[in-house]
């Protein structure tokens, strides 16, 4: 008797329940007030003062600010390659707080590709074989890894110059192979930390190009920047002064179909 009322209402439940929504994604980066202080005592350096800060998948931010107000610091926090003094951060739904020092870097290796201003290749190893490193450490075997290095590499247009030592290139080649290797693992996330810095005009339009290459295949992009050409193709500029977020907007990035500007520059 009672294991038949179950039943009906059960069946009756079952009824009446709304679809099944997918799962809610998480954002790629969700920062809940936080700070980042070096030092200690009268030596101690407030750089990131209470930064709330969500992205989305697919989200293209450019990150502007003055020199000294904090973005490395928190470009730092947000790639995993340092942790907040307080406050929380969580990358892909995964609390980064939690995490030891072996937890950090997996967790780094497997879902962020970082870019600096300042190339970090190595430079008597072939440009194929950097490309490949993150992949070593990944564990990924060796015919897969050249084949996935080879790939990324003709991405950004370097399939050519596989071969060749890093030293032997442009430093705008060289960047290009920088990005080629942080997007080599597939990662969730592409920071670039002033990644056209050291780069001449036409170098920084390859690399924009490329950057835009990546977002419309799907990558999520922060890009650290001075320079109002290079914000200009994202899609959300974040704007910080001393450790604090001071403005957040979205725009229509330049070089999208619905840009206005295109027209007048063609
Ligand atoms: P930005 O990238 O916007 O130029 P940073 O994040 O590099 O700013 O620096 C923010 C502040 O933190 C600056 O005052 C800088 O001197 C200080 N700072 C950055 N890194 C360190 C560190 N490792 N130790 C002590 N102070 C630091
Ligand atoms: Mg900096």
């Amino acid at each position: 008797m009672v294991s038949a009322l179950r039943a009906t209402r059960a069946a009756g439940d079952a009824a009446t329940q709304p679809p099944v929504e997918p799962p809610v994604e998480p954002p790629v980066i969700d920062l809940h007030d936080v700070h980042k202080v070096y030092g200690q005592g009268a030596a101690a350096v407030h750089a990131v003062r209470g930064i709330t800060l969500r992205v989305n998948r697919g989200d293209y931010v450019a990150v502007m600010g003055a020199s000294g107000s904090g973005k490395s610091t928190l470009m730092h926090i947000v790639g995993c390659l340092d942790v907040p003094s307080s406050g929380r951060y969580l990358l892909e739904g995964i609390d980064i707080g939690e995490l030891d020092e072996s937890q950090l870097a997996l967790v780094r290796n497997r879902k962020v590709g970082f870019v600096f201003q300042s190339f970090n290749l190595l430079p008597r190893t072939t440009t194929v074989q950097n490309v490949e490193l993150p992949l070593a450490y990944a564990g990924v075997r060796r015919p897969e890894r050249r084949h996935r290095a080879l790939a990324a590499l003709e991405l950004v247009g370097l399939r050519e110059i596989a071969d060749r030592t890093p030293r032997t290139l442009s430093g705008g080649q060289q960047q290009r192979a920088a990005v080629a290797r942080a997007i080599v693992t597939n990662p969730s996330l592409l920071l670039a930390d002033e990644p056209t810095g050291n780069l001449d005009s036409a170098a920084t339009r390859e690399l924009l190009a490329v950057l835009d290459r990546s977002h419309a295949g799907g990558g999520t992009i922060v890009v650290v920047t001075h320079e109002r050409e290079v914000a200009a193709h994202a899609r959300r500029v974040v704007n910080i002064r001393d450790g604090r977020v001071i403005g957040d907007r979205v725009q229509v990035p330049s070089g999208s179909p619905e840009s206005p500007t295109d027209e007048a520059v063609d």
